[in-house]
């Protein structure tokens, strides 16, 4: 069980980070509605994630396929907007459809084609982004920027996806404002391919932003923001999720 302190602290944090997001909107002569707040939510109880949506969390964004079940079942979500985030692998696309509104994370033909066709078999059209590898690293997932124009020339053929933007993770930034030039990047892709028509694609969308950069995502055309650890707190992993309350 939460403490009220737990509680309190939660409730303030929501509402820090809503005032830190709206402020950098407007500093970039942007309005706060245009941005998006998604609740990172991984490794926080359902308990902790049911208290954040029902104090101002509309959106929740889980990123591994059998935690979002859990907590799923345990009702966490509420009326919140719930969406994929995380690395995602083919075979387990079928428990997605049907749950999320969004799945951020589409990295590759493989798992768009995967995506499309679980969504066909249940007769809906998913929402989807396609991931960025905007700092082309190795170890990372998502199509490299240079790959980018030809999976979207690959979407019309597939009718059950329904291509709502970008996302991107940029590199871990050692120091407040390196991740400007990467944002930067991203937007450009963003507005180059706005003005582009393939079917199935609309760019509405560009998700970008976390804890350490979120301010200076807004301040490059950033759409949506996920953030986990300035609404949470710090993420232990050397705890069982059920135990963290
Ligand atoms: C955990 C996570 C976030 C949030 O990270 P914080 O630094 O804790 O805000 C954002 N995006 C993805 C894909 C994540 O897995």
């Amino acid at each position: 069980m939460m403490t009220g302190q737990e509680q309190a602290l939660l409730r303030d944090n929501i509402a820090h980070v809503k005032a830190r997001a709206a402020e950098a909107a407007v500093r970039a002569g942007r309005r706060p509605e245009e941005i998006t707040l998604v609740a990172a939510t991984k490794m926080n109880s359902a308990e902790r994630v049911r208290f954040a949506v029902e104090n101002g969390i509309t959106v929740c964004g889980e990123n591994r396929v059998q935690e979002l079940m859990e907590k799923y079942e345990q009702s966490a979500y509420g009326d919140a907007d719930l969406q994929f985030i995380g690395t995602l692998q083919t075979n387990k696309v079928k428990y997605l459809i049907g749950k999320v509104s969004l799945i951020q994370s589409v990295g590759s033909l493989r798992l768009a084609q995967a995506i499309n066709k679980e969504a066909a078999k249940r007769g809906i059209r998913q929402n989807v982004l396609l991931e960025v590898n905007i700092g082309k690293e190795s170890a990372k997932s998502g199509f490299l920027p240079e790959e980018l124009l030809e999976a979207l020339e690959k979407m019309p053929g597939f009718g059950n996806l329904s291509v709502r933007g970008l996302m991107a993770i940029p590199p871990v930034a050692p120091h407040k404002g390196n991740n400007l030039y990467y944002f930067h990047e991203m937007h450009q892709l963003f507005i180059d391919i706005s003005t582009k028509k393939y079917d199935n694609v609309c760019m509405a969308c560009l998700s970008m932003g976390m804890t350490n950069d979120f301010e200076d995502a807004i301040s490059c055309g950033s759409t949506m923001i996920r953030v986990g650890t300035a609404i949470f707190g710090a993420r232990d992993y050397g705890k069982p999720v059920q135990g963290i309350v």
